[in-house]
């Protein structure tokens, strides 16, 4: 059974939040729901799926600040890499999500590690450790996709300035992690920052000037 895929725009600070829907259970994840949480339900309500799944790429406020309303509204279980869950709770980060328009998030319920995988429905997502935005940003692979987060845009990487970034590392975890996936893999980042809301990992790794 194959996957629908929602990309659900929050233009706020230009993030992207995308549904990865099981079409066999009609159960789904959200990947970094935030800004505007009341939406994100509709669309997926809309689309006729129940969420199961709320999965962070790392902890930043702009990516996080959804998680307790959906969480609320669903009972779904949320997902975050061992090395960033602390953050989602934070003191600074639940400040940053009240002037985002929602608040602190509640506690991973699962800490993910480098592989893991995770199962909606029949749909499996495969958990990429690829730090260097953060400690603990993960990217997300499924069959002809990819989910990057703030570690690669199109045409551009996350910046490595903030507390806990590493620009060597964020090389080579896109390096290592990313450009190893196959070419005609669908590259979906975290903010709409480039020329085009997606690209493949072909193009990136023969056109990012950053690496
Ligand atoms: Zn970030
Ligand atoms: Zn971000």
């Amino acid at each position: 059974m194959p996957m629908e895929l929602k990309v659900i725009y929050l233009p706020q600070m230009a993030n992207f939040c995308y549904m990865v829907g099981d079409e066999a259970t009609h159960t789904c994840g959200v990947i970094d729901p935030a800004f505007d949480p009341q939406k994100i339900l509709d669309k997926v309500r809309d689309a006729g799926y129940t969420i199961t799944h709320v999965i962070n790429t790392h902890g930043h406020s702009d990516h996080t600040s959804g998680n307790a309303a959906i969480i609320e509204a669903t009972g779904a279980q949320l997902c975050i890499h061992r090395a960033d869950a602390e953050q989602v709770t934070r003191l600074l980060t639940r400040v940053l999500s009240r002037f985002m328009g929602g608040k602190g998030s509640p506690k991973a319920s699962r800490e993910l590690e480098d592989n893991d995988i995770i199962d909606i429905g029949q749909t499996s997502l495969k958990v990429l450790h690829t730090p260097g935005h953060t400690p603990g940003s993960i990217c997300l692979y499924t069959d002809g996709h990819v989910f990057t987060g703030d570690t690669l845009f199109v045409g551009a990487v996350g910046r490595t300035d903030l507390p806990g970034g590493s620009s060597r590392k964020l090389l080579s975890s896109v390096r290592e992690k990313l450009y190893t996936l196959p070419g005609d893999t669908k590259v979906w980042p975290g903010h709409d920052y480039g020329s085009s809301p997606s690209s493949t990992i072909a193009v990136e790794k023969r056109t990012n000037p950053f690496t």
